[in-house]
């Protein structure tokens, strides 16, 4: 398979997905299905990577819009008319688009990858590594789709392909933010360094913001627990392949 979805969107029709790294061309550490620039994969695996998964998960790459990702909370409006390729040397974490057609994506490799659809054509990807999560992207997504009109009962968020708590081992400076931010999401294993759970956190942030229990999809499969499906950077270091996450709006 070459992407994941969840139920929870699918059940809305809404056209979204979670690349895998299976079905793809690259070899070595970028195998296979490597859809990320970034990290030295040769450029027409890649390209060729894209093609596939665009197939695969019904949309086009060329209205595909990306950001420069910085693990920061600023999000991004595709508003019509601007090109990908403008968008993508914009900084930014999360993306939210209202173009009939247009996607809007988010690379990952342990960091969680969150899409969200309103079911009235709105939608929104963010990309929320601990730093991010802890700066708050998810909720400024929320506030950004409510600025464009999405009620936020309507508001779904599902949590992509991630690192888990019990594989996220941290340092006590990351667990204190963490301590203020969601207690919840802090686990202290007896003779284990601290432990985060970025599903957790991510979840009480998103309820915090207004949306509904039954409306987040905290559930995700592990990138580090399973080596067969996905890349990850904690377990095999850069110079890796990237999953791409994306929603379309209609
Ligand atoms: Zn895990």
């Amino acid at each position: 398979m070459l992407v994941t979805t969840s139920p929870l969107l699918a059940r809305l029709g809404i056209r979204h997905g979670f690349s895998t790294r299976r079905g793809g061309v690259s070899t070595e550490r970028y195998a296979t299905l490597n859809v990320g620039a970034k990290w030295g994969d040769d450029p027409a695996h890649v390209a060729h990577n894209r093609k596939r998964l665009a197939a695969a998960g019904g949309f086009s790459l060329e209205r595909l819009f990306t950001a420069r990702q910085v693990h920061g909370a600023r999000v991004a409006l595709v508003v019509d008319g601007v090109l990908p390729e403008r968008v993508a040397t914009v900084e930014a974490d999360a993306l939210v688009s209202v173009v009939p057609e247009s996607v809007v994506g988010v690379y990952t490799a342990d960091c969680v990858p969150i899409v969200f659809a309103d079911g009235e054509g709105r939608v929104a990807a963010a990309h929320a590594g601990w730093r991010g999560t802890v700066q708050g992207v998810a909720p400024a997504t929320v506030e950004a789709l409510v600025s464009v009109g999405a009620r936020r009962e309507s508001i779904r968020a599902a949590l992509g392909p991630s690192i888990c708590a019990h594989c996220f081992e941290v340092g006590e400076e990351v667990a204190a933010e963490f301590e203020r931010l969601a207690p919840s999401a802090v686990l202290r294993p007896a003779g284990q360094k601290p432990h985060v759970d970025l599903w957790e956190a991510n979840r009480r942030l998103l309820l915090d913001a207004g949306l509904a229990l039954g409306n987040i999809d905290a559930s995700p499969p592990c990138t580090m627990c399973e080596a067969e499906r996905f890349f990850s950077f904690r377990r095999d270091g850069a110079k890796i392949g990237q999953h791409l996450s994306f929603v379309v709006a209609r």
